[in-house]
């Protein structure tokens, strides 16, 4: 998911950016309104995480601007506590959701998910485990911000995995679901699969994500 993020408060938005970078998300920030609204008239974001008061044009003033130019890009607002009349009005405006300042990352990226899964359909093209991403509709993989490259059954076999984290699956269930299988191969096939999945996706990352249960099978699981 590709952010901008509008704010001039420097220390805000470094902890935010950082926050945002570290659960996968590609951020671009800018400080002032005016040049949040050129970036955002100019190049596609998946949402744009606007502050209110702004040097240069206020957030409601960016948002305005955005919506009667039929730019629907998502926009969380960022607002100061008490600034109920303001939240009414970027609401009006077509905001899509506002967090209150202080606010948490954690909060922040849970509010971006769920304006994207409303946007995309109950979130069903998004799946997202640890800092794991797949996107059913685009069929790009990620893990934080490095971009993963699977051949379709790999694909096939990652995205059943991560429609039920933590689930375990045996060699027979994937030969079915993946392979479409219905009978038993006689072949290592499923584990091969893993494998070469693993590699992909858990090479150079401290935390494993596709899991062997041991005489089982596999499930996608946080660590050891
Ligand atoms: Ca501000």
């Amino acid at each position: 998911m590709r952010l901008l993020l509008v704010e001039d408060e420097k220390k805000i938005a470094a902890f935010a950016r950082k926050g945002l970078v570290e659960a996968g998300f590609n951020v671009l920030v800018c400080h002032r309104g005016d040049d949040a609204l050129q970036l955002a008239t100019t190049e596609r974001f998946d949402a744009l995480v606007l502050d209110i008061m702004l040097p240069g044009r206020d957030g409601l003033s960016v948002l305005r601007q955005l919506r009667e130019q039929r730019n629907n890009v998502p926009v969380i607002l960022l607002t100061a506590r008490g600034g109920l009349s303001e939240r009414v009005e970027g609401l009006n405006l077509g905001a899509d959701d506002y967090l209150t300042k202080p606010f948490s990352v954690e909060e922040l990226i849970a509010r971006l998910r769920a304006v994207w899964r409303r946007l995309t359909g109950e979130g069903l093209s998004l799946l997202q485990f640890e800092d794991l991403t797949l996107s059913v509709t685009t069929r790009e993989v990620r893990r934080g911000s490095r971009k993963i490259e699977l051949t379709a059954r790999e694909f096939a076999l990652l995205e059943f995995l991560m429609r039920s984290p933590g689930r375990v699956y045996t060699r027979t269930q994937l030969c079915e679901h993946v392979w479409d299988y219905h009978f038993d191969p006689g072949t290592n096939l499923v584990d091969v699969g893993i494998q070469r999945l693993r590699r992909k996706v858990d090479d150079g990352h401290a935390i494993p994500l596709v899991q062997t249960v041991r005489g089982v099978g596999y499930t996608l699981k946080a660590g050891a």
